[in-house]
């Protein structure tokens, strides 16, 4: 019981003229027969069980969704691979054109740095993916296996290809992403190795390096069977009589 200025009221009505909208909460049947249990209720208001991860889930800040994230992060995804082209979507690589806002005047210039695959002035991201006169060449040479062969070498187009169709499970879908990814990522490589160590290698090598990656990568997977899945197999030299598909 609780006391007001006029008198003695009931605890409920005390409460609910305190919250009013106690009026339209249902009251709960307890069944005595049945042990109470712990229930979380996730970001959609469904019951699920109790984990750290779904609480993550719920409690993080949700940004707006990015029109490539599913050209990034995909089931077949390569996970280093998926993380670098995450990081170009977001301009992140320490690029020459980056490192020019930094300099304040130490004794290396940066207006002399060259691009070390092209040596034809600084590089940037537009640069190296795939504008780079070496960079093209490799593009150039391992386009068609994703069915892109009409799909020019700058960074725009090539995503303006592949993000509509990065839903889909297909096969050319799927190859594409993986494509682009594993040639972004050796790209980047081949870059840093030739400015920090010796080692080169020609469009041809790096190509054959990106194939192999992908190859390997399509030959652990599983598609529907369609003529276009045998077409993809036949240029990826891959067997047909297993179960692949798209
Ligand atoms: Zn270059």
């Amino acid at each position: 019981m609780a006391r007001g200025m006029h008198g003695t009221i009931c605890s409920r009505c005390y409460m609910i003229s305190l919250f009013p909208v106690l009026y339209d909460i249902p009251v709960p049947t307890l069944n005595l027969n049945e042990s109470d249990v712990l229930v979380w209720h996730d970001i959609n208001g469904n019951e699920s069980s109790f984990s750290s991860s779904s609480v993550w889930d719920t409690l993080r800040k949700r940004g707006e969704l990015i029109p490539w994230v599913n050209m990034v992060w995909f089931p077949h995804a390569i996970p280093r691979h998926a993380f670098h082209i995450w990081l170009i979507f977001k301009r992140k690589l320490k690029t020459h054109d980056k490192m020019k806002v930094w300099d304040a005047g130490s004794a290396t210039n940066l207006n002399l740095l060259c691009c070390s695959l092209c040596k034809k002035g600084p590089d940037s991201h537009d640069h190296l993916f795939f504008e780079c006169s070496y960079s093209l060449q490799v593009w150039y040479s391992i386009r068609h296996l994703a069915n892109m062969q009409h799909i020019s070498e700058r960074w725009d187009d090539i995503t303006a290809w592949l993000i509509p169709i990065s839903k889909s499970k297909s096969g050319y879908s799927v190859t594409g992403r993986l494509l682009v990814a594993a040639l972004a990522y050796y790209i980047w490589q081949e870059r840093n190795n030739r400015m920090f160590t010796n080692l080169e290698r020609t469009p041809g090598q790096l190509k054959e390096a990106v194939e192999s990656t992908v190859r390997l990568k399509l030959a652990s997977m599983k598609f529907k069977q369609s003529q276009k899945t045998l077409r993809l197999l036949e240029l990826w030299k891959l067997p047909k009589e297993q179960d692949k598909g798209g």
